[in-house]
Parts: C-alpha cells; structure tokens; sequence
C-alpha cells in the first residue's frame, strides 16, 4: 500500500510504501495498487497515551476497552496505556491479562494496561508487581492513579521493586490531608464560590518527596498529570541532579483554567470542569505550556477519564471529576502550543508519541516514520477547523469541556502496523 502525499513531520510533500506493516520506502512519485491519499497531511508517528482509563471490568457504562480505543484511534493514537483503578483493580496478573487480552481482541490500538501499585489501590500492602511484570501484558508501568501512594514506606519499597524489571512508579501526586472534600483549585476563585480548596503544595509536597525517594533508591519516577508551576520549578531542579525524573502534563491543563468554574459558556458550577487535579490559573498554564516546550514536562498524556452522564450532569459537589480527552488530545495541543509558536511537529511527535513510548518501554511504538520502522501513523490536517461535537465521538462518554468550540486541526487516518483504524476520519 502507499500512502500518497503526506509531509513528515511538517516537512516536503513524500509518499511512503508500506508492506509487511512496516514502513518500506519513502520518496516522492511512489506507484502501486492501492493507495490512500493524504492530501498534503502531515504524518506523525502513531501518538502513544501513557494515561488511560478504559473503565473495563466494572464501569462498561462509562467505557469500555472496545469503545475507549476506537476513541483512542481516532485521535491518532496507536497504544494507550490502560489505568489499573478498574473494577475489580488490575493489581493480578490475571486482571491485566484480561485487559491486554481484549486489546488484542479488538485491536484498534495497542493496550498496555498498567498495574496497580497496592492491593486493591488501598495504600496498605504492594501488588504484585513482579508477577505482572512476568505475565503475558509485560506491565512496566505502575500506579494507583485516582490514588496517592501517600505512605513514603510503601512508595520507597515499590519504587525499588520495579528496578528488578526496569519499571516505572507513576505517582499521582495528591498529598489526601490536604486535600480532604477538595472541590477545585484553591485560590481566589475557590475563595469567592466558597468551594472546598485542592492547595498545589498538596501535589507539590508529593513531587518533591518523590524525587528524592527516587534518587534515594536510583529507581524510575514518573509524575502523572503536572498542574502547577512550582511542581515544574521541583521536577526543574530534580532533573538538574541527573535524577530519573519523567512526568506529564494533560491537554486540558495547557488550555483551561479554574475561572471557568465561575463563568463560562456552559454557566457557573457546570460540573464538566471539574477534574481531578483541578483545573489551575492562568500563571500555572503559563508555566506548564514553557516547561512542556522547554523539555522539562516530558510529554502529553491525556487522562482520558470518561463518565456516564448522570455522575457529571448533577450537583457540583456530587459530581465525578475527569474529562475524555483522546478525541480533542492532539488538536488541544495544537492550539496551545503549535499556533503560540512553542512547539513545531517534530516537537508534538516527540512529546506525544516518541517519549511516551520510550518512558512505557514500548519497543514497537514511537519509532520515527524512517524504512525499517512499524508502519504505526497518524496523518493529521492542521489547517481543519473543527467545532467539537461530543454526539460524533467513539467513547461511550460524552463529559468534554470543549463542546461547542472551535478546535484547530483533525486526525485524517490512523495506521496501526500498516492497517488502516481510521480513514477519511472515520473508524474503519
Ligand atoms: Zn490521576
């Protein structure tokens, strides 16, 4: 097959050959049986999400390991890593199978389901981490996501289990004193409204405990879902130790922020903005958006976390926190940080799919669209201006805070090892 008129990361109009599923030649004026046109697209390699939740088992009326990765397809991803606070938890080999097996039965994306840190994400007593590392999944991604490791014994203790089998603790950094009946980001706005205040020191004690722990014990860290400025002066300073260091930062963080709580387009209290970290203020996106472009936030990770209708369209204060996000990722980003100028493709590609894959130790993901490498591709035209319609989705859930706008850019089509996941914009 040939993939006609597409440009590289940005770059002069190629075609690229693709046999075998893998990437076999690439040139212009490339000829063949069957082609698909990408119409002057720009390709990426397939984009790899570390921070998924796919809700299957236990929530399938949320998501479902099916509906989350043809989400995930047509937003351009090829492999997602699915998070273990399922039901019941992906804390056994045996729960991660199930998932790992369903991905491969259904075969949109990749899932790489990640493994829960503790029993039952209670913070009480390890998971078998070593067992789920061995099984049929290969996990190599730990957390309790949704949940603090907050004792600093068990998280020394699992940050030096991983190193057995080059793992990665992700910590979800929520100190949960501080935090307790937390409703949104403590500030002046919080102040106003009169709504329990999520203080950024009750991320940023965690992340700057962490990363000495994990400099203490020369083990892997990565912190899930960055929010505020000073946690990026800490992870600033620990990555200029030469400590091992990874974190991310959601599309939603580099574009919103908490005055929306208090006026937007959908009104006051509307629960699609609450979210878990809570949306910041503007200085906090400021610093998020340079640390991404700088190198000091690693990637982009989506926390696509979808919800039934009836656990967001309700009270504030009753309401589930989380957003979808796989459908709006890359055009997100695209309006935060390609249209201000921080960051080019080759940059998106790196923050979106070549790290994530290198951080989940992914060896067939995240290649550069060179000969030899999988056939895993998104094309993707910028120029596109697409109103956010959340009916159009893949997901099961519709709880997006960007109904309505006007995003730039959309995914074209998406090739997993060669095979087409969507074409023309739509799921094959
Ligand atoms: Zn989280």
């Amino acid at each position: 097959m040939i993939i006609k008129n597409v440009r590289i990361l940005g770059g002069d109009l190629v075609d690229i050959r693709v046999a075998d599923g893998e990437i076999a030649e690439i040139g212009p004026g490339l000829e063949g049986p069957e082609t698909v046109d990408g119409g002057g697209a720009i390709a990426l390699p397939g984009l790899v999400d570390l921070h998924t939740h796919l809700r299957e088992p236990g929530r399938e009326d949320a998501e479902t390991v099916q509906t989350g990765t043809q989400s995930a397809a047509r937003g351009g991803y090829t492999a997602v890593h699915a998070m273990a606070n399922t039901s019941p938890v992906a804390d056994t080999a045996g729960v991660v199978e199930q998932v790992w097996r369903l991905g491969r039965e259904f075969a949109h994306c990749d899932v790489h389901p990640v493994g829960a840190v503790t029993v039952g994400l209670e913070g009480k007593h390890l998971a078998e981490l070593g067992a789920m590392a061995d099984s049929a999944a290969r996990v190599r991604v730990f957390s309790d996501d949704g949940k603090c490791v907050d004792d600093a014994v068990l998280m020394r203790r699992a940050l030096e289990y991983v190193k057995a089998f080059d793992g990665v603790i992700a910590q979800h950094a929520q100190e949960p004193r501080l935090t307790a009946g937390a409703q949104m980001n403590e500030g002046v706005v919080s102040g106003r409204l009169g709504l329990t205040g999520w203080p950024a020191v009750a991320e940023e004690a965690i992340i700057a405990r962490d990363c000495l722990l994990a400099a203490h014990v020369g083990s892997r860290l990565h912190i899930c879902h960055v929010s505020t400025a000073g946690s990026v002066e800490i992870i600033r300073w620990a990555k200029s130790k030469g400590w091992n260091v990874t974190c991310e930062v959601t599309p939603h963080h580099l574009l919103l922020t908490d005055d929306l709580v208090e006026e937007s387009p959908v009104g006051a209290y509307n629960p699609i903005y609450k979210v878990n970290p809570p949306l910041r203020t503007r200085a906090d996106v400021e610093a998020l958006r340079a640390a991404l472009a700088d190198g000091t936030i690693d990637i982009v990770a989506t926390d696509h976390a979808p919800h039934p209708v009836e656990d967001k369209e309700t009270e504030w204060s009753a309401a589930a926190m989380g957003m979808v996000g796989l459908e709006t990722a890359l055009s997100v980003v695209q309006e935060a940080m390609v249209e201000t100028g921080l960051l080019d493709w080759a940059g998106v590609a790196q923050r979106m799919s070549v790290v994530p894959a290198r951080i989940g130790r992914l060896g067939g993901q995240g290649q550069p669209l060179e000969v030899g490498a999988p056939a895993n591709i998104t094309l993707y035209d910028p120029s596109a201006r697409t109103e956010v319609d959340p009916s159009a989705f893949a997901s099961k859930s519709r709880n997006t805070p960007y109904e309505g706008m006007t995003l730039p850019g959309r995914v074209v089509a998406t090739f997993l090892r060669g095979r087409a996941t969507v074409l023309e914009g739509k799921l094959v």
